[in-house]
């Protein structure tokens, strides 16, 4: 097992699933051809969204704002704990949170606007240029943005509260955030040193640990190059399998333990794994 690295943080980490689309299957989830022991197109594959919470003493960091109620209805994605509440649950005030990661600004992940009132906003540039730029004028590469969540990010570039990156950066002693782009142009993932070690978020870098372990492209991909450099990215910055986190794989919730008694939808990411 990983050791933590000597002089850094330990960060607690949790994933908060907050919403769900049960009815998704197989196909939606793969490019063809589906890898090997997923056959069957049309089996369900259900997909649960996250997001994660970092917390070392006061310093507390969201990783994505996920979609609020109206927003999930608007897509027929149901939602399953309102953000606010799973903070809450973790004893976290979202007043309190003083950086947010936006891992990229696909609408499941940059929605909730208004809930972080004292943060101050980390994002690759590249995510910016393209969602604001000559490729959404492609309806197919901007259907999984919301111009509002964009125009509120801008905002806040007005507004001087978004830091933007260009590669690998510091957020915060122990946790780092890395660009990998692939399935959107400005995609970054997030390490954070913890008591197992470094944990990697990989967000939507790796949906399903299938997607990751089988090399098997998700289809919403700007880059398939890119994609795949990615899971390669993600290896290289994770000690072992288990400590890389996907971003929408409900197995996530069967493999570490749940954070509160009674609520299986937040668990512990600093806590090792069940395999
Ligand atoms: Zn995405
Ligand atoms: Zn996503």
């Amino acid at each position: 097992m990983a050791a933590p690295a000597p002089g850094l943080p330990e960060w607690e980490v949790f994933a908060i699933e907050y919403g769900r689309h049960a009815g998704r299957l197989t196909f939606e989830n793969f490019t063809a051809p589906l890898p090997e022991g997923f056959e069957s197109h049309d089996a369900p594959m259900p997909m649960s969204f996250f997001v994660w919470v970092l917390r070392h003493g006061d310093r507390v960091i969201a990783v994505d704002t996920g979609f609020d109620r109206a927003q999930g209805a608007a897509r027929a994605r149901e939602l399953v704990l309102p953000v606010e509440d799973g903070l809450r649950g973790l004893g976290i005030a979202p007043d309190r949170v003083g950086d947010v990661i936006l891992t990229h600004l696909h609408w499941d992940h940059a929605g909730n606007h208004g809930l972080y009132d004292n943060a101050r906003y980390h994002l690759q540039a590249r995510e910016m240029a393209y969602c604001t730029g000559p490729c959404m004028c492609h309806t197919v590469l901007r259907r999984p943005y919301s111009v509002e969540d964009v125009a509120t990010l801008l905002r806040r570039v007005y507004a001087g509260r978004v830091l933007f990156h260009d590669g690998t950066a510091e957020i915060a002693p122990g946790v780092h955030v890395h660009l990998v782009g692939g399935h959107s142009r400005g995609l970054q993932i997030v390490t954070v040193n913890t008591r197992r070690g470094p944990v990697v978020l990989a967000s939507d870098a790796a949906h399903y640990y299938a997607n990751l372990d089988r090399e098997a492209p998700f289809p919403l991909v700007d880059s398939v190059a890119e994609m795949l450099e990615g899971f390669r990215t993600i290896r290289r910055l994770a000690p072992s399998p288990g400590h890389v986190v996907p971003g929408h794989d409900p197995g996530v919730l069967r493999r570490y333990p749940a954070a509160l008694a009674g609520l299986e939808g937040i668990v512990r990411l600093d806590a090792d794994p069940r395999v």
